[in-house]
């Protein structure tokens, strides 16, 4: 079956930690401004965190596009701009395979962007509107609890509560693996 957001495979280790595997692909039509190299790392530094549970997730993004039947592609969009306070002109991944950012998007952008792409885009933004006296939306602010964390302020990497919506996530393929041996079994 094709998932609308990309192969996301998900390992499941004999130690009890897991590792959460998502293709993507560059469009070469429309790259984006950040290499794959930089999104590969950015994704895995940022996304990677502690579950609620205590469970240690590593996200890893693959550009594997080449031979994965369905990945999520990253291209630019010239008409967004990153620093829009009206965060629905910034950058989105959409329900086609792709995610569209700014030419000015940030690296932590670009991770923001794969939360969403690790969920299968559901909203899983811990972030309100912003307004000034007279009404005006002048940005966005972390939700309490999510200050300084990548799905709330773009601040930094993600918190239990959001590694906790990666988990939940429905994977296209799960396997169960043992560390001592290194060997997976699809379920
Ligand atoms: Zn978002």
């Amino acid at each position: 079956m094709i998932d609308p957001w990309g192969t996301r495979d998900r390992y499941n280790w004999s130690d009890g930690s897991v590792t959460i595997v998502q293709a993507y692909q560059i469009d070469a039509s429309a790259p984006p401004p950040q290499s794959a190299d930089t999104i590969s790392r950015v994704s895995q530094e940022l996304l990677s965190g502690t579950a609620t549970d205590g469970t240690n997730v590593t996200v890893v993004f693959v550009n594997e596009g080449a031979y994965e039947a369905d990945p999520v592609t990253y291209r630019v969009d010239p008409t967004l701009d990153d620093t829009n306070p009206n965060n629905d002109n910034s950058n989105y991944a959409t329900r086609d395979h792709i995610v569209s950012l700014a030419p000015n998007s940030t690296p932590e952008t670009v991770a923001h962007e794969g939360g969403h792409v690790l969920v299968g885009g559901a909203r899983n933004d811990y972030y309100d509107p912003k307004f000034d006296d007279s009404g005006n939306k002048i940005g966005t602010e972390a939700r309490p609890g999510h200050e300084n964390t990548l799905m709330g302020d773009l601040g930094g990497s993600t918190n239990s509560q959001q590694v906790d919506d990666f988990l939940g996530a429905r994977a296209d393929r799960t396997f169960d693996c043992e560390l001592a041996t290194f060997s997976c079994t699809r379920r």
